[in-house]
């Protein structure tokens, strides 16, 4: 076998179907392992990088491959209780009960070890972590390793977990002897750790078996209270939790507050970089995509079905690293069932940087222009048209809307052609009826003439952020009515309204940064 210190070795890399499995191959690897050499596998949380778990060389090949610091301990794989008993002692009582529920399963208690492991496995600690996985592929790999597989996820140190053979693949080939490629991983985050030297059992790494269903099976558990904690300054108990982790190459910050307060204010940071040059990523949801309309969007799954969140959330860090992005930004998750998992992940990836959603909110007044005529075929579509053109330092929707408004209607013919001539078009407009709908907190209507301001507001009571566009502007030049005239009065109102909007540009670019 390769010694893998002069040459990168040949990486095998086989296919293995989960419901037709290939024994050659398994044999195969589990000799690889036997022999002292490396083996990827599938479980069903996230690939693990295999070695023989008895073996103190093996496990030091495991760190150099991974890259991994050696205080950080591996979770030694078994496939049948008999094997518990022989690489741990002490054994609570609890073990049976939690065995019985949650093994074969993503649930990894520690106890006190016995003397046929070597302390190159545990990290030089007394204790060692145990693991029986579900996934068939793995659990036919520990039996044809002898029974002991240490299998930390198999990916660089600091990378997120790898979910799928090609993410083993971007991080170890050369490095390891083989990788079985089993498809995809079914839950997509790391076991549930659950230290059992301890009275009460002690939660260090939240998983897919949460603290409610430990609590049902044995009565109260403790969590340790650095698992989500960015402010204590504690060491987690779980060596491995120090270490910052599953981080993509670039920054991510994760933005707190009620979802829509999130929505908006990661909205102003991407429009932000955007006018910078840059290009920032954001982690968004089935529910909340739509909303983005600058930066590159991911989707990582629906908040209706968290499971769906936690599956893709290694696949998206990772794919953000080819990306061209310079910031990536992150919508919260609730921290209720695995949802405690994803924010656990979420945080270490994010090295703890968080920002609050609210006072970014704040920083813009305005969301949306609604310029408002009789008819919306005219002076409203020009003016929403203009402002399009204007260069602005927040992000409006900007649209028009009439007062007047029977049958949609397309843009006034002497309107389109003098927007022409400034290389505008009304192409496609269809008069809108402005409706109680438009009337929103954020929204600043702004009306063509005094009559048009005096209507809405008598007909919507309790109605704010309504103004002539002269009185807003503080220009007190009348735009007038070019309706039924020839062409140069709509030149002269296209005028008009060409200054008013470049003072509306100013006074709309002085209000950020907290400034309304
Ligand atoms: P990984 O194999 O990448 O899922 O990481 C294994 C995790 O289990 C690390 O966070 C380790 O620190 C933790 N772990 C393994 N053995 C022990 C142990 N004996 N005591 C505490 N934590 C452990
Ligand atoms: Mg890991």
């Amino acid at each position: 076998m390769n010694d893998g210190i002069m040459d990168p070795m040949k990486t095998i890399i086989k296919k293995v179907d989960p419901n037709q499995i290939d024994e050659k191959v398994i044999l195969e690897a589990g000799n690889i392992l036997k022999q002292g050499g490396l083996v990827a596998f599938p479980t069903e949380t996230v690939y693990g990088l295999g070695a023989n778990a008895l073996d103190e060389e093996a496990a030091k090949k495991t760190y150099a491959a991974k890259g991994r610091p050696s205080d950080n301990p591996l979770i030694v794989h078994i496939a049948d209780m008999q094997a518990l008993e022989e690489i741990a002692v002490n054994i609570p009582p609890e073990t049976e009960e939690l065995a019985f529920h949650f093994w074969p399963g993503p649930l990894t208690m520690i106890f006190e070890k016995s003397g046929q492991v070597p302390y190159g496995t545990t990290g030089g600690l007394d204790t060692v972590a145990v693991r029986m996985p579900s996934d068939v592929i793995a659990r036919e790999l520990i039996l044809a390793a002898g029974g002991f597989v240490s299998a930390p996820s198999a990916n660089t140190s600091g990378r997120p977990s790898p979910t799928t053979a090609q993410h083993v693949q971007e991080d170890l080939d050369g490095k390891i002897e083989m990788i079985l490629d089993g498809g995809s991983v079914d839950i997509g985050l790391e076991s549930t750790i659950l230290d059992m030297t301890v009275t009460p059992p002690m939660i260090l790494r939240p998983g897919a078996v949460t603290v409610d269903m430990l609590e049902k099976v044995i009565g109260p558990v403790s969590v340790d209270e650095t698992i989500l904690g960015s402010e204590s300054d504690q060491a987690p108990k779980a060596p491995g939790m120090k270490y910052r982790h599953y981080a993509p190459k670039a920054k991510l910050t994760i933005v707190e507050g009620t979802l829509r307060e999130e929505v908006l204010a990661i909205r102003q940071l991407a429009y932000a970089a955007f006018r910078e040059g840059k290009k920032i990523g954001i982690i968004a949801t089935n529910e909340t995509e739509i909303f983005y309309t600058h930066g590159l969007v991911k989707n990582i799954g629906s908040r209706e079905n968290d499971k769906t969140i936690a599956r893709n959330l290694y696949a998206v860090l990772r794919e953000f690293d080819e990306e061209d992005v310079s910031e990536i930004y992150s919508e919260s998750f609730a921290v209720q069932g695995i949802g405690n998992a994803i924010m656990n992940r979420l945080e270490k990836a994010a090295g703890h940087v968080r920002i609050f959603a609210a006072p970014i909110v704040k920083q813009q007044k305005y969301r949306r222009i609604i310029f408002l005529s009789n008819t919306d075929t005219s002076r409203g579509p020009m003016a929403a048209g203009l402002l399009k053109h204007q260069d602005l330092n927040q992000e409006y929707t900007i649209d028009s809307r009439g007062l007047v408004v029977l049958f949609p209607e397309p843009a006034n013919q002497k309107a389109e052609a003098i927007m022409k001539s400034g290389q505008m078009t009304l192409e496609g407009h269809s008069s809108i009826a402005l409706s109680a709908d438009d009337l929103q907190e954020d929204t600043l209507i702004l009306t063509m003439e005094d009559s048009q301001k005096w209507k809405v507001v008598s007909e919507y009571e309790n109605i704010k952020n309504v103004y002539t566009l002269n009185e807003f502007t503080e220009d007190n030049t009348e735009i007038p009515n070019p309706y039924g005239q020839p062409l140069t009065a709509y030149g002269e109102c296209y005028e008009i309204i060409t200054k008013l909007i470049e003072k509306l540009t100013n006074k709309l670019n002085t209000f950020t940064q907290g400034g309304e």
